[in-house]
C-alpha cells in the first residue's frame, strides 16, 4: 500500500498508513511545534518568485564572471627580485 501522506513510498507495515519518512515527519511534528516545524521548512525549501528571479540572476551574474574571466590567458608579471640585485 501506498503511503497515504506523499502517494509515493510504501507504507511502513500494512498496518500503518505511512512511510517510514512520513512517520517520521509525523512523530517530529508532534514533538516540536507544528507551525514552528512548517515555518522551517517554508525558510528552507520555499522559494517565491521574487527569491527565484533573484537566484537566476545570481547565477547568469556568476556564469557571465566566469566567461570574462581571462585571467587565466594573461602572462604572469616579472619577477621583481631580480631588479632588486
Ligand atoms: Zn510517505
Amino acid at each position: 500500500m501506498v503511503c497515504s501522506f506523499c502517494n509515493e513510498n510504501e507504507c511502513e507495515s500494512w498496518m500503518k498508513s505511512y512511510c517510514v519518512d512520513c512517520s517520521m515527519l509525523r512523530r517530529m511534528l508532534v514533538l516540536h511545534n507544528p507551525t514552528e516545524c512548517v515555518d522551517i521548512l517554508k525558510r528552507c525549501l520555499i522559494r517565491n518568485q521574487e527569491q527565484i528571479t533573484n537566484k537566476i540572476k545570481l547565477e547568469l551574474k556568476t556564469q557571465d564572471k566566469e566567461l570574462n574571466d581571462t585571467s587565466y590567458n594573461t602572462p604572469l608579471p616579472p619577477l621583481t627580485r631580480s631588479k632588486t640585485k
